[in-house]
């Protein structure tokens, strides 16, 4: 046998024991009479010892070693006299009595231990050094783990795992598509799937009632810390069900994913359920974190005619009681007046009013408002003394967003989000369909084959353009402190409730053919009511493991600027694969 154990396994128990191991050389401590040698493997990490017993070839061999040199080690266990409690292996050593060199390393290019003293962009560029690091294994097994509960989970509920193309049709709507070239069939292009979406829902017509794949998905959009260009969804589908039936299987499964991973357990045995409006309202967000309050006070009625432009102009001013926060010095203030200001955020400026110990009531508008206006705001959010009230005004939707993003900065202050908690959410009701000004027309918000509710479908057909605005959709998002891990909908399944949508979309008949015609001809042929939902993988993974960035738990993620800087990735075409392709690059802009 090439090893007889692993570096993490050995404990006192296998003392006397002779034993071969297998791994790579984390670091030599050569004392002269004594060579310790940390031996590394994805299992952990063993001491090897070669003492004054040792033969003099074996000494030879221990003294010529390097960092991450790969060797084969036989020897036996034995107590260590100088026990190390951080190590699971920490009570044994091994002493050597072979050592055979496998294969030699380059000294690389930064410390491969629990932590490394390695930038970034050094350790994507050498992500497969960086993968050998404990933190890393430990991410990738919880990736593999939460992989393997979702398959267990949902094949005991009947579900089908199936596969479904990468070389597609790209179409308009949704995000920016990546295109590969036919050489087969010249100047056409498939897409890569931004989900599979469609193909789960002709499966559906094809009658099989429960489908899951877990898959890549790819979209060319700009990258935010959480984004990647290609990441991975656990995509799901089912036929004869309503929205209840599709929330209750898949909380189930969350539920189960939570209690074997993290061992949590909820309290409530149904997850709470809010609409989007409510939401919003609430919290400025369709993906609140409600794990504390803080919640939005619509001040926009109370405020107006004491000569303040920045009140009396806005379309909106809200605000939020932060609790125990009246001592905030100016220069604390300063600082969350420049928060709000940065272009993320996006508010013009903050206005503020603390409750002092006594009860009295100072704001940064004492020039327009009374001590009675002051209290009365107080009242109404319900100030204690010593809480400060910070309000934001300006259009709705920004300053919702603004507030929003001030009230999770507050949050994060005062300590009320941490890893180890979680407030599931079920946000349910989105509206159909946004508006946007700049096109001027209308965006399905999830995507054009979620169906409006029942309730709406009227509203739906009528010509009032302005009331398509107020159509709410049978669509859900999953959401965990303030982290969207899921989003699905009741699908349409009728013809013509599609094609209306299409049209809403402003397609023509003719477009809808061209683009969707596979879709429409499908539900001529008698397609079930279906719906379904997918969920980051890749934030699952950051949400179990505690972290923030999805990066950490993808094996060769890329950068921000969607490289692979180990493979060095995207890269130009030679001349010859252009040709073959009959494509041109035209030369970049100077
Ligand atoms: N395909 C959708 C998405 O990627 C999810 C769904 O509706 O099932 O967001």
């Amino acid at each position: 046998m090439f090893r007889t154990a692993t570096c993490g396994e050995l404990r006192l128990a296998d003392a006397d024991k002779q034993v071969t191991l297998a791994g790579w050389v984390q670091k030599v401590r050569n004392l002269g009479a004594m060579i310790f040698i940390d031996l590394r493997d994805r299992y952990g990490i063993t001491q090897i010892t070669v003492d004054e017993h040792a033969a003099a070839e074996v000494k030879a061999v221990a003294e010529s070693l390097g960092r991450e040199y790969v060797v084969q080690v036989t020897g036996w266990v034995a107590e260590r006299s100088a026990k190390n409690p951080k190590m699971e292996t920490g009570e044994v050593e091994i002493l050597a009595e072979a050592i055979r060199v496998l294969n030699v390393s380059e000294v690389p290019p930064f410390t491969i231990e629990e932590n490394s003293d390695g930038g970034d962009d050094l350790r994507m560029k050498y992500r497969y050094l960086d993968l050998r690091r404990a933190p890393l294994q430990r991410a990738m097994m919880l990736r593999h783990r939460l992989a393997q509960q979702v398959r267990r989970y949902l094949d005991e509920k009947g579900f089908m795992e199936i596969e479904t193309p990468y070389l597609i049709k790209s179409t308009p709507e949704g995000a920016r598509d990546f295109v590969v070239p036919s050489r087969m069939n010249l100047g056409e292009f498939y897409a890569l799937p931004q989900s599979p979406q469609t193909f789960k829902q002709l499966l559906m017509v094809s009658g099989y009632d429960r489908y899951f794949q877990i898959v890549r998905c790819f979209r060319d959009e700009d990258l935010r810390a959480d984004r990647q260009p290609e990441f991975t969804q656990v995509d799901c589908e089912m036929a004869f069900v309503e929205r209840e039936d599709v929330l209750e299987v898949f909380e189930g499964m969350m539920r189960t994913m939570f209690a074997q991973t993290l061992g949590v357990t909820f309290e409530s045995d149904r997850f709470p359920r809010m609409s989007w409006t409510e939401a919003m309202e609430r919290y400025g967000s369709d993906k609140p974190d409600i794990r504390f309050g803080m919640e939005f006070n619509d001040m926009t009625a109370w405020v107006k005619g004491h000569d303040f432009v920045v009140f009396d102009g806005a379309e909106y001013v809200g605000g939020i009681c932060v609790p125990g926060c009246a001592s905030y010095t100016r220069k604390q203030l300063d600082g969350l007046t420049e928060f709000v200001k940065r272009p993320q955020v996006g508010a013009k400026g903050l206005v503020y009013v603390r409750r002092e110990a006594d009860g009295s009531y100072k704001s940064s508008v004492d020039k327009f408002y009374a001590q009675e206006d002051l209290a009365a705001w107080g009242e109404r959010v319900g100030m204690q003394p010593g809480d400060l009230l910070l309000i934001l005004a300006g259009a709705k939707k920004q300053t919702l967003a603004a507030l929003c993003a001030l009230r999770l900065e507050m949050g994060d202050r005062l300590g009320l989000r941490p890893h180890d908690t979680f407030a599931p959410l079920w946000v349910v009701d989105f509206p159909l369909l946004e508006w946007d000004d700049e096109t001027q027309r209308y965006y399905a918000m999830h995507h054009p084959f979620t169906s409006p509710k029942t309730e709406d479908m009227e509203k739906f057909f009528s010509g009032d353009m302005r009331a398509l605005g107020d159509v709410r959709a049978e669509a859900y998002d999953f959401v965990v402190n303030g982290v969207e891990v899921g989003g699905g909908s009741i699908r349409i399944h009728d013809g013509e409730v599609q094609s209306r949508m299409f049209e809403v979309l402003g397609f023509t008949p003719e477009e809808a053919q061209a683009q969707f015609g596979f879709l429409l001809g499908a539900f001529k042929y008698g397609a079930p009511p279906h719906g379904g939902i997918a969920f980051g993988f890749d934030r699952m993974c950051s949400l179990f493991g505690g972290s923030d960035s999805i990066r950490d738990f993808i094996a060769f993620p890329k950068n921000n600027s969607g490289r692979d800087m180990m493979i060095d990735a995207p890269s130009p075409l030679a001349a010859s694969q252009l040709d073959e392709l009959q494509i041109a690059v035209a030369k970049p802009e100077a």
